[in-house]
């Protein structure tokens, strides 16, 4: 059974809303807004122009670089912009508009892969980054570039179908309804690592589901084993869910592969499966839309690029006492001011909350209680880290390991004093890395100028 992993939260799940909700499909929408960053890595260049006739499936974003994956329409119809729109990460980003024709065309060159069953691991490995696959759990790391790091270092191959954050119900209906793109993706995963077996980690309140993959693991006789989780937050974030299945622990700094395992989402899984034996590119997801301000929650089906308000609308529209919507869970989201942002490959919900809900306070204080140090998964002392962050005390911030921080917010969950912690450890970060960009330019144009008063 699985190794305890530090610290960690158990929050209400909220998950009833909607997991027993069969997936639905969203009703076309009349446009999509397709970013060129829906991943970590170098954003796309469009690879199309005003007034182009674009089918389902094609590409409009070329990859700029290795770590960057390509993005596809995913609705036929004319292109109408290719220009900066506001992105969910709050900021314009260059992005294609597509008018929908409602035919939903697909584009001729997408077509299975001869003898999938033999390919080397090469091919597989670009099939995957043709497809612009990333990490559909919301992490989106290209996909690709994780497998052709990892083979040959990785003896562990984990499926994370732990979907640990309250509300969101996604993957579960995924894992219950699509059990055989998740197994054939599995399978593909198996040979590329070569290893006998790949651990299916999921949650004890997802048990249904468990069951189904241990049933056709059985059938199908395939290469993996389902191992169930106790329900804590957060257990799906990939060092802490490589520690309950190994017992191994990510150093600080380090990704898995140090360990020497490597951990895909579920979804990602069925991605897998989908391009390397139908040559289908990422181009829709299932989204949960819920929360107490959705007026009837649900699990669309959704064209990636769709806006966030046309899901809403699919689910009878928002309480009018809603005072905050995010994409992704309550613990890790973003919150969204405007409801024309897209959906991303990432996006595995949409929530909104009512002011009733609300936990901020006036003025936040800490009571010094140690409540946030007993939750961190990471063995981070949040008290401690905010107050430099407070008062800008960058290089105590950064030597307390503020960038080991995974963002699970679970510090903030805790907190009886409401301070804002988790926020002011992506500030942290994020001056951290400014700081030393500006310090290595500086560097940089130091180096450069002693060269040119050498050569003049
Ligand atoms: S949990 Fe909040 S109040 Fe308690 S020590 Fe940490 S920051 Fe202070
Ligand atoms: S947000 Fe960061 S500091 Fe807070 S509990 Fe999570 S890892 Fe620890």
């Amino acid at each position: 059974m699985a190794q305890a992993f530090f610290g960690g939260i158990h929050p209400s799940d909220h998950k009833a809303a909607t997991n027993k909700k069969p997936i639905e499909t969203l009703p076309p929408p009349a446009h999509v807004v397709i970013p060129m960053s829906l991943h970590i890595g170098a954003p796309c260049k469009p690879c199309v122009a005003v007034g182009d006739y674009v089918t389902v499936g094609q590409q409009v974003g070329e990859a700029a670089a290795f770590v960057s994956a390509p993005v596809h329409a995913s609705i036929s119809g004319r292109v109408t912009a290719v220009e900066p729109r506001l992105h969910f990460s709050g900021v314009p980003v260059m992005s294609v508009v597509i008018e929908n024709d409602f035919s939903d065309t697909p584009c001729p060159s997408i077509r299975p892969p001869a003898n999938p069953d033999s390919l080397p691991a090469e091919q597989i490995t670009e099939l995957v980054k043709n497809a612009g696959i990333v990490g559909m759990g919301g992490a989106t790391f290209p996909t690709h570039v994780k497998i052709a790091s990892g083979i040959g270092k990785v003896d562990t191959v984990i499926i994370n179908a732990c979907e640990c954050e309250p509300y969101i119900t996604s993957d579960h209906r995924t894992l219950l309804e699509y059990p055989d793109e998740v197994l054939g993706g599995v399978k593909v995963l198996a040979r590329l690592f070569g290893v006998d077996k790949v651990h299916i980690a999921i949650e004890d309140n997802k048990l249904n589901a468990a069951e189904m993959l241990r049933l056709k693991i059985e059938e199908e006789k395939a290469p993996a084993e389902v191992n169930i989780l106790h329900t804590r937050y957060p257990q799906g974030a990939e060092k802490q869910l490589c520690q309950s299945i190994t017992g191994r622990q990510v150093p600080p700094g380090a990704l898995p592969a140090a360990i020497g395992c490597a951990v895909f989402n579920a979804v990602t899984a069925a991605a897998i499966y989908q391009a390397v034996y139908q040559g289908r590119p990422v181009t829709h997801r299932v989204v949960t839309v819920s929360g107490s301000g959705v007026k009837e929650p649900r699990n669309l089906y959704c064209p990636i690029g769709t806006p966030i308000c046309e899901l809403l609308d699919a689910c009878g529209g928002v309480d009018k006492k809603t005072f905050k919507i995010l994409m992704g869970g309550p613990m890790m989201g973003h919150a969204q001011y405007d409801m024309d942002a897209p959906i991303g490959k990432g996006t595995n919900a949409i929530l909104a909350f009512c002011k009733d809900e609300e936990r901020t306070v006036e003025h936040p204080a800490c009571i010094r209680c140690g409540k946030c140090m007993s939750v961190c998964p990471m063995r981070l002392q949040p008290v401690f880290m905010y107050q430099y962050e407070r008062a800008g005390m960058l290089r105590e911030l950064e030597a307390a390991n503020v960038l080991d921080c995974i963002e699970c917010g679970a510090c903030t969950y805790i907190c009886p004093g409401r301070l804002h912690l988790v926020q002011s450890f992506r500030a942290g970060k994020q001056r951290i890395n400014n700081a030393k960009a500006a310090a290595k330019a500086a560097a940089e144009a130091a180096a450069k100028a002693a060269e040119e008063k050498k050569e003049a």
